[in-house]
C-alpha cells in the first residue's frame, strides 16, 4: 500500500514538473484544422493562415521566445508576417517577446498593457526569485510597448483564418485576453477556460462575479475546440464546465460566509469537497477562489459590471 502511495505521489510530482518545467519545446500538437500548441509551461498556440502566423504567448523569457518563434516558423513558411498576442500579462506568458524575431507585430489589449506597465516588472522580478533558472531565463528583459493597442476586439486575417482577439473583462487578471479563430471555431482560452483545474484570480485582477460575466460572452461564440494556457485542450463544453465549477464555488463560500465560517475554513472546506466530487483531478485547492469570493462586495449580481 505504501509503494502505490509513493507512486501515485511521484506520478503527481512528474506531472506537476511538467505543468510548471519552463522550457518550450519544439514539438507542438494539432488541436485543429489551422491550429498548434507547444504544450508546457504555458501552452503557446501557433495559428496559422495562408500568409500570415498568429502565436498566443511567449514562454518564460527570450530564449523561449525563441523557440516558440522558431516552430511558428515552420508552419506556413512563405508567410510574411508574423503577429504575436498575449492572454495576459504574467511572465511565461508575455515574458519572452524580446526573443522574437524582429519585425514581429505585437498586439495586445490595452487594459493589459496597463496591467503590464503597472505591474510587469514586478511580475518579472517576483518570478525570477523562484529558482536560479527563472532567473537565468529572465535576466534583462526589457518589456516593449505594442505595435497595436486596441479596446475590446482586434480582427487579424491570416489568409483564409481570422483571429478573433477579444477583451470581455476581467477574470484570472483585468486584461485577460481570448482568442478566437475561424473557421476552426477555436477558442484560445489563457486562464479564463481551463480544464480540470482551479480558477484563479491573480491580485487584483477580476472578481468571481466578473469573471462568470466573462464566461457569459465566451459562451455566445459558440467554441468547437478550447485550448487553455495551463491544462489540456478540449471540446467547447469547457466553457460551461467552468462557469458551472465558479458557480458552485461561489454560491458554497457565500453560504458558509453567511454561518459565520473564516474564508480559511471555508477553503479547506470546499477544497476537500471538490476532491471528492472529482477525485482525478490533479488539484482541488480552491483557497483563493473563495478569499476572491469572500472580498466580492456583497450583492454583487451573477450578471457582473
Ligand atoms: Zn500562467
Ligand atoms: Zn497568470
Amino acid at each position: 500500500m505504501k509503494s502505490l502511495f509513493a507512486f501515485l505521489l511521484m506520478a503527481v510530482l512528474a506531472a506537476s514538473a511538467q505543468m510548471s518545467q519552463p522550457m518550450v519545446s519544439d514539438n507542438p500538437i494539432k488541436v485543429s484544422d489551422h491550429i498548434w500548441a507547444i504544450m508546457g509551461f504555458p501552452n503557446i498556440a501557433i495559428v496559422v493562415g495562408s500568409r500570415a502566423t498568429l502565436v498566443v504567448d511567449t514562454g518564460l523569457g527570450p530564449k523561449n521566445g525563441a523557440t516558440a518563434a522558431r516552430v511558428a516558423a515552420k508552419f506556413g513558411p512563405n508567410n510574411q508576417k508574423l503577429f504575436l498576442t498575449t492572454t495576459h500579462f504574467h511572465p511565461e506568458h508575455a515574458g519572452g517577446e524580446p526573443g522574437f524575431p524582429r519585425g514581429t507585430i505585437l498586439i495586445r489589449n490595452a487594459v493589459q498593457q496597463q496591467e503590464m506597465e503597472k505591474h510587469g516588472q514586478e511580475m518579472i522580478d517576483m518570478f525570477s526569485q523562484r529558482s536560479p533558472l527563472n532567473k537565468e531565463l529572465l535576466a534583462g528583459v526589457v518589456l516593449r510597448s505594442p505595435d497595436v493597442i486596441f479596446d475590446e476586439e482586434a480582427k487579424i486575417d491570416l489568409g483564409g483564418v481570422t483571429a478573433r482577439l477579444l477583451w470581455f473583462g476581467g477574470a484570472h487578471t483585468k486584461g485577460d485576453e481570448l482568442t478566437f479563430v475561424e473557421p476552426d471555431r477555436t477558442l484560445i482560452s489563457g486562464d479564463v477556460v481551463q480544464n480540470q483545474t482551479m480558477p484563479n484570480i491573480f491580485g487584483d485582477g477580476g472578481t468571481p462575479a466578473s469573471w462568470l460575466a466573462v464566461l457569459a460572452k465566451v459562451a455566445a461564440l459558440n467554441p468547437a475546440h478550447v485550448l487553455p494556457d495551463h491544462s489540456a485542450p478540449g471540446d467547447g463544453s469547457l466553457v460551461a464546465a467552468e462557469s458551472s465549477l465558479i458557480s458552485e464555488i461561489r454560491t458554497r463560500a457565500l453560504a458558509l460566509k453567511g454561518q459565520g465560517v473564516s474564508a480559511d475554513e471555508a477553503g479547506k472546506q470546499i477544497s476537500a469537497e471538490l476532491k471528492t466530487q472529482h477525485p482525478e483531478w490533479p488539484n482541488t485547492n480552491a483557497s483563493g477562489f473563495v478569499k476572491s469570493v469572500y472580498a466580492e462586495p456583497p450583492g454583487t449580481s451573477d450578471s457582473g459590471p
